[in-house]
Formats: structure tokens, C-alpha cells, sequence
């Protein structure tokens, strides 16, 4: 991590300044890693300022692996044929609540690719289903790009919350990682309807994909300090077997939990997942994105069926501690680390 990434960030005044302060642009190894503890250890007590040692939990619902886009590292990408498409019924997803609910979940996260089959009256339907039969519960919606007339009708039939993933703040990079006919333009336009429709509105990138540039981080965190979104997704990239980007390496744990820890103290009272893929990339991922400043778990309540074919990158985790039905273990999982799941819905509130 180099001095000049914490200064270009504006974040140099969180960190201590190893010996030479000021004067060089890298860190020796030990340097980095006494500044990387440090990091860490305030953005946990940046969180626990604000959410104590609470970790709040969505349930993930993946309701269509279908999708019209072209994203050069996804693999439920249109453009891979050896994906096994699959679309749960509006029963299935209302079932995957039920299930939820008994478990002690308050909030659903209804995931999926851009799939035409959702139209804005099918999924207005839905949402009403939802809150009419869980008025306790917060839905969020992940479905991807539409008009601002989609965002607004889906927020009054419910919607409370909507992630969207900026993906890179660099135009150029965001061009690398999608097809020409999606533009970054697009991208920025879809989060800018989303806030002025008044969804709890969340961004985010992954960490590690190609071309990514210690530049393109920067853009990133200050693009988050700019859009203040309530939600932000950090994970690394992953590579999947059948898109463009097979052969690329993933992107490094350490380098996701330094953008987690650093976005944690850019946005104190930002819900920040320990996401999946972070969890996927090394074993004990999810507590040491909580030892980051994360306070989100999204565990998996999809149909196992439907969990093995919502395959976005390699080996993505649905088994275990990564599936709802296994709260338990999750929770004691969590408890070791001195954190607790709580039962609510965590919304944002910026006090
Ligand atoms: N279609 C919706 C959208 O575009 O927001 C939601 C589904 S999309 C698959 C959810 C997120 O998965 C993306 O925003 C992307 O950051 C992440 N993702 C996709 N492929 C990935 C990969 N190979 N490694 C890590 N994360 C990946």
C-alpha cells in the first residue's frame, strides 16, 4: 500500500506515518503491515462508534441467473452459453421469504441478472406480496440498470433499498469491463435516479479486476465520498471459468479489506457488507471484513438448486456458513470474534 494511495485518497490523516514521514512514496513490508493494523483497528472502532457489536444480516434471494447484459467478467453473462439459466416463480421467492422470516431475517435482497421476464408490473406485484405478508421487513432490490419511471414505480410499491455497483469510478477502466453498449454514463445516471427516488442506495467495486489501477481505487473511494450512498458492496474479483477475463488472477484479500476499512472511514454510517466473494477468496474472509469495519452479512436463502447455478465467479461460495439455514453456525462464528446478528432490519441512519 503506498503512502501516495493514503494521501491521494485523503486519507493520510487516519493512518500513523511510519518512520520518514511525509518524505517516501512506499513502505517497507513491516511498514505496511504496521500501517494496515492500524488501519484496520480504527476503522472496527469507527463501527462500534456507531453499530456497537452488532452485525446485521439480509437474506439473499438470487431470483433469475437470466440476464441481457455483457459484463466481461460475470458468469451468468448473456454471452455464456454453458450457463444453466434458471428463473424462480414469484411463489418460490415469496417461500424463500417465508423461510427467511422463521430464521430471523428482516430484510430480503432480491438478486438477479437483467431479466426481461421481471417487468416493472411482475416485480410491483411481488414487492406488494412481500411487504403486505412481512410489513416488519425491508426489501432490497439488485436487478440492475432501468429508467428512472422502473426506480420510481418499484419505490412506491416498496422497494426500501437498491444496490447497484458503480464497478469502477474510470470511465476508461469501466470500458475495459463491459461491452460498448454499456456505458459507465448509464451506470452513474441509474445510481443518480436511484437516490432521487429515495432508495437507501447502494455502490461498490471489486477489488483485483483487470486493469484496475491504484489510480482507479482512488477514483473509487473519492467517487464514494462524493455520492454518499448508504450501502457499499467491496469484494475482490473472482475469475469465472467461461467469460473473457478466465485467465486473469483474483484480486488480493488484503488490498479489499484496506478499500473496506478505508470506506468505512470515509462513510462511519455506511452499511458495508463482508461480502460473498470476500468469503470465497479466503476462508475466514467474512470475520476479518468485520475486523475491517464491515457490519453486514448476506447470507444465502435462494433454493439450493437455484444457489449452484447463480455461479458469478469460481468456486462462489453457497454451502456452510454462507447458507442461511446455517445461521447458527454463522452466528457462533460471529460470536468468536466478539460481534453479534442481530434480528432487525438495519436501516441507515446517519447518527
Ligand atoms: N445485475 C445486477 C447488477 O448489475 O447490479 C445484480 C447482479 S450482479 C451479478 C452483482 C455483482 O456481482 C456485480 O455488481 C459485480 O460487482 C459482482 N460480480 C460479478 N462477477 C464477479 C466476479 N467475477 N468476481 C467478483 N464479483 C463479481
Amino acid at each position: 500500500m503506498e503512502v501516495s494511495f493514503l494521501k491521494k485518497a485523503g486519507l493520510s490523516e487516519c493512518v500513523p506515518a511510519p518512520s520518514g514521514e511525509g518524505k517516501k512514496n512506499s513502505l517497507s513490508p513491516d511498514e505496511a503491515g504496521y500501517v494496515r493494523d492500524v488501519l484496520f483497528e480504527r476503522a472496527r472502532c469507527r463501527a462500534q462508534e456507531h453499530f456497537g457489536n452488532r452485525i446485521y444480516v439480509r437474506g439473499l434471494i438470487e431470483i433469475s441467473n437470466i440476464c441481457r447484459q455483457n459484463c466481461r467478467y460475470c458468469g451468468i453473462r448473456a454471452g455464456n452459453a454453458l450457463a444453466e439459466r434458471y428463473r424462480l416463480s414469484p411463489e418460490q421467492i415469496l417461500e424463500c421469504c417465508e423461510h427467511g422470516h422463521g430464521l430471523g431475517f428482516r430484510t430480503f435482497v432480491l438478486q438477479g441478472g437483467e431479466d426481461a421476464w421481471f417487468t416493472d408490473e411482475r416485480l410491483a406485484d411481488l414487492l406488494r406480496r412481500i411487504k403486505s405478508a412481512w410489513p416488519d421487513c425491508a426489501v432490497t432490490l439488485s436487478v440492475g440498470e432501468r429508467s428512472l419511471a422502473s426506480y420510481s414505480l418499484l419505490r412506491k410499491a416498496g422497494a426500501d433499498r437498491f444496490l447497484l455497483r458503480h464497478e469502477t469510478a474510470d470511465p476508461v477502466h469501466y470500458a475495459k469491463l463491459h461491452p460498448a453498449a454499456q456505458s459507465w454514463q448509464n451506470r452513474m445516471n441509474c445510481l443518480r435516479s436511484l437516490k432521487a427516488c429515495g432508495y437507501q442506495t447502494g455502490a461498490g467495486f471489486m477489488v483485483g479486476s483487470p486493469w484496475q489501477t491504484t489510480d482507479c481505487l482512488v477514483e473509487d473511494l473519492l467517487f464514494l465520498r462524493n455520492f454518499q450512498p448508504e450501502m457499499v458492496g467491496i469484494g475482490p474479483f473472482i475469475p469465472h471459468a467461461q467469460t473473457p477475463f478466465a485467465g486473469f488472477p483474483s484480486g488480493s484479500v488484503e488490498r479489499t479489506l484496506v478499500m473496506v476499512a478505508m470506506t468505512r472511514l470515509l462513510l462511519p454510517f455506511s452499511m458495508l457488507p463482508a461480502t460473498t466473494a470476500l468469503g470465497t477468496a479466503a476462508g475466514d474472509g467474512r470475520e476479518r471484513g468485520i475486523l475491517a469495519g464491515a457490519n453486514v452479512l448476506m447470507p444465502n436463502l435462494s433454493p439450493r438448486e437455484a444457489r449452484a447455478r447463480y455461479r458469478l465467479y469460481n468456486n462462489k461460495l453457497s454451502e456452510g456458513a454462507e447458507c442461511a439455514d446455517n445461521i447458527r453456525e454463522l452466528r457462533k462464528r460471529i460470536q468468536a470474534i466478539g460481534y453479534e446478528i442481530v434480528v432487525d432490519r438495519g436501516d441507515f441512519k446517519s447518527c
